[in-house]
């Protein structure tokens, strides 16, 4: 659970798709990648939504040219209202969306490039990270699909936040300074034309700063389908570092700065393999996503597990693979 929005931005959903199927309609071998577009996509894994211990199994996909893994048969937009529970939005904002000391870091990533201007937040939710930029070197803007979290962003940042698609924002050509997307592109259905927007907003120099979960780091490598940041059904794209690199530089961005960040979910993904295993015995636990706070012992047996197992396992993870997170920054030449 990486995401940071309350509502996530749907976009329209690929025209070439069937749109009554819910599944792209021809068969794999013609499945061509939404981001490279090269055929031959293999089967990555299958899994269901983990996080609300629902049955349907959803298929991953993986492109072999640029190692972009989709999934392949997505739910219809229509239908997503139905992953966002209200469940999972509290979720999310008990990890810490309200948290000053999370924005820090991405604050002090984009001083090193741009010290003012026009800055766009996609996908801005309540606006704690706009928020985080207010003061007078900036002029602020977001892009929200709920009208009633997107008015909350505009009282707490002073910022202007378009309510709807991204695809559909009415910014002009080259307006931007900064536009940043944390935790969001992972769920939409069109990166490419998301990608071509950003394109066209940003000013000449202008940078793009985005984060989304990496499918090759050690964690997804080691937990596979248990891997917390496959967050199925809701996120529809798993990108590596290659395969966003290439859909950045396919809208005439380049790189800057690409690494990963470890972001460690181990609880989560451990807790969903023994929920396999008390399955299997015949024994249903209380599904991840509605399990409320934790009492105080159970904080305290946490916070052992952090100094101890996990320090030891994020200090042998880079051998399995790269961090969790992938935080990169382009810019518009
Ligand atoms: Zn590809």
């Amino acid at each position: 659970m990486q995401s940071s929005t309350s509502l996530a931005p749907v976009s329209r959903p690929d025209l070439k798709a069937d749109p009554d199927s819910g599944a792209r309609p021809q068969g794999r071998d013609a499945e061509l990648c939404p981001v490279c577009g090269r055929a031959g996509a293999q089967e990555w894994l299958r899994a269901p939504d983990r996080l609300h211990g629902r049955r349907e199994r959803y298929t991953l996909v993986r492109c072999p040219a640029c190692s972009l893994v989709w999934l392949s048969n997505p739910p219809k937009p229509s239908e997503m209202p139905l992953h966002y529970t209200h469940a999972y939005h509290k979720l999310i904002s008990a990890g810490g969306e309200n948290s000053p000391g999370r924005w820090g870091f991405r604050k002090v990533a984009i001083a090193q490039y741009k010290r003012g201007g026009a800055l766009l937040d996609m996908g801005c939710s309540s606006g704690a990270f706009l928020e985080s930029m207010k003061g007078e070197a900036w002029k602020l803007y977001g892009i929200e699909m709920s009208a009633e979290t997107a008015r909350a962003a505009e009282a707490k940042t002073g910022a202007r936040v378009f309510v709807g698609d991204i695809v559909d924002a009415p910014f002009g050509r080259e307006s931007f300074d900064v536009i940043t997307c944390f935790d969001v592109l992972e769920h939409l259905y069109e990166p490419r034309q998301v990608l071509a927007k950003v394109g066209e907003w940003l000013k000449p120099g202008g940078i793009f700063y985005v984060l989304v979960p990496n499918i090759d780091s050690a964690e997804g490598r080691v937990f596979g389908s248990y891997w917390a940041g496959l967050e199925l059904p809701r996120h529809l794209f798993h990108y590596s570092p290659p395969s966003l690199k290439f859909l950045a530089e396919a809208a005439g961005l380049s790189v800057v700065s690409l690494e990963t960040h470890r972001n460690a979910g181990v609880g989560t993904c451990l807790r969903y393999v023994w929920d396999d295993v008390f399955q299997a015995v015949g024994i249903r636990r209380t599904p991840t996503a509605y399990l409320g706070a934790p009492g105080l012992p159970w904080r305290a047996a946490r916070k052992l597990v952090r100094l101890t197992i996990l320090r030891a396992l994020l200090a042998i993870a880079p051998l399995a693979g790269g961090g969790e997170s992938i935080h990169a920054i382009f810019r518009k030449s």
